[in-house]
């Protein structure tokens, strides 16, 4: 008898998803990313327990048609790219096909979609990889996913979670940034039953970092840009007296992704020279545009890290355009700034 045999599909799933659904968090992430990439304009998100009991995402998006319904649920099958060639231009925030299977996988998930074409939408309960039951359903244009019993099926993963007060801040960040990335698209989150935000998605960035951060902060960042042949670069960043003790007030957005770069945030930075502290921070927003060919975001499942070309170039110019806004800044007699 052979020793080597095929994972069944299921198996294969569970093992992804240790990779893509690491807490709360990640399915929260893999389904807002999902309402955006349909083009939404509205996304509610509903948690119950931090995550644990109940994580839904309300979308008015594209919706999936009757047919699809089923393929979303099959890892590799993806509407975002067909050819190799797709690869290296990019401009959804998925592209793997993994997300809902590897989700489906290690919970309960109830979808509720319909197309604007459709007559009727759809509803599929799916648990553990195994499809429990589909209908129609009467939902109008959009998707409504329900995660539920997340980990029911994988103890050492529930075991793993944090406290529910750390999941939630989790879940607040990720939310926090995708909203920053999408200040186009009105966002709501709450916990049980508590707002926690809620963004206009008028496109209006300070609205949105007021949302996030609160006004009066807002108020203490200014806008700045800078660009060269490769990069365009757009966003706000904070003066000076407005720091944290953390870096995790800094947001890389990379042609509408939230990434994690060491370099990009220490460049930033370098840019306010020897006006921070030792061990303050600033708060900052930062676009950044680039031609999809000159990033590689097929790296890692999750897709915060990616593969930047002209890093080193990039590093530069976002140094050179803090320094000279925040020189700028000083430029400015205090009496006239609030004229
Ligand atoms: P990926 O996002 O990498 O394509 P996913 O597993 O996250 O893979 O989703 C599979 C497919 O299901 C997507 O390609 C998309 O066609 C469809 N889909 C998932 N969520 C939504 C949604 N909220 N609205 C419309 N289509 C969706
Ligand atoms: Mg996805």
């Amino acid at each position: 008898m052979p020793k080597i045999r095929e994972l069944s599909e299921v198996l294969a799933d569970q093992i992804a998803a240790g990779e893509v659904v690491e807490r709360p968090a990640s399915v929260v992430k893999e389904l807002v990313e999902n309402a955006i990439d349909a083009a939404s304009t509205q996304i509610d998100i509903v948690i119950e327990e931090a995550g644990l009991k109940k994580i839904q995402v309300i979308d008015n998006g594209e919706g999936i048609a009757a047919d699809d319904v089923e393929l979303a649920f099959k890892r590799h099958s993806t509407s975002k790219i067909t050819s190799r060639e797709d690869l290296f231009k990019i401009k959804t925030l998925g592209f793997r096909g993994e997300a809902l299977p590897s989700i489906a996988s290690v919970a309960d998930v109830y979808l509720e979609t319909s197309t604007a074409s459709a007559i009727s939408g759809t509803f599929l309960h799916v648990k553990g990889g195994e499809q429990l039951e589909k209908k129609t359903s009467a939902r109008p244009r959009g998707t409504e996913i329900t995660v539920a019993n997340l980990f029911y099926n994988t103890p050492a993963r529930l075991k793993y979670l944090k406290s529910l007060q750390t999941e939630l801040a989790a879940i607040s960040d990720i939310v926090n940034r995708l909203a920053l990335s999408h200040n186009d698209i009105s966002i709501s989150l709450s916990n049980n039953g508590h707002v926690l935000l809620q963004t206009v998605g008028n496109s209006d960035l300070q609205q949105t970092i007021s949302a996030i951060y609160g006004v009066k902060n807002a108020r203490q960042m200014v806008p700045f840009n800078g660009k060269d042949l490769d990069f365009k670069i757009t966003g706000y960043i904070s003066l000076p007296k407005l720091t944290r003790a953390t870096k995790n007030y800094i947001s890389l957005l990379l042609n509408g992704r939230y990434i994690k770069n060491f370099q990009l945030s220490n460049a930033i930075i370098k840019g306010y020279g020897s006006k921070l502290m030792v061990g303050r921070y600033p708060v900052a927003v930062v676009n950044i545009t680039l031609d999809p060919l000159l990033v590689d975001v097929n790296v890692h499942p999750t897709k915060q890290q990616v593969r930047i070309s002209k890093e080193d170039q990039l590093a530069q110019l976002l140094t050179k355009c803090i320094y000279d806004r925040i020189a700028q800044e000083n430029l400015i007699p205090d009496a006239l700034k609030n004229l």
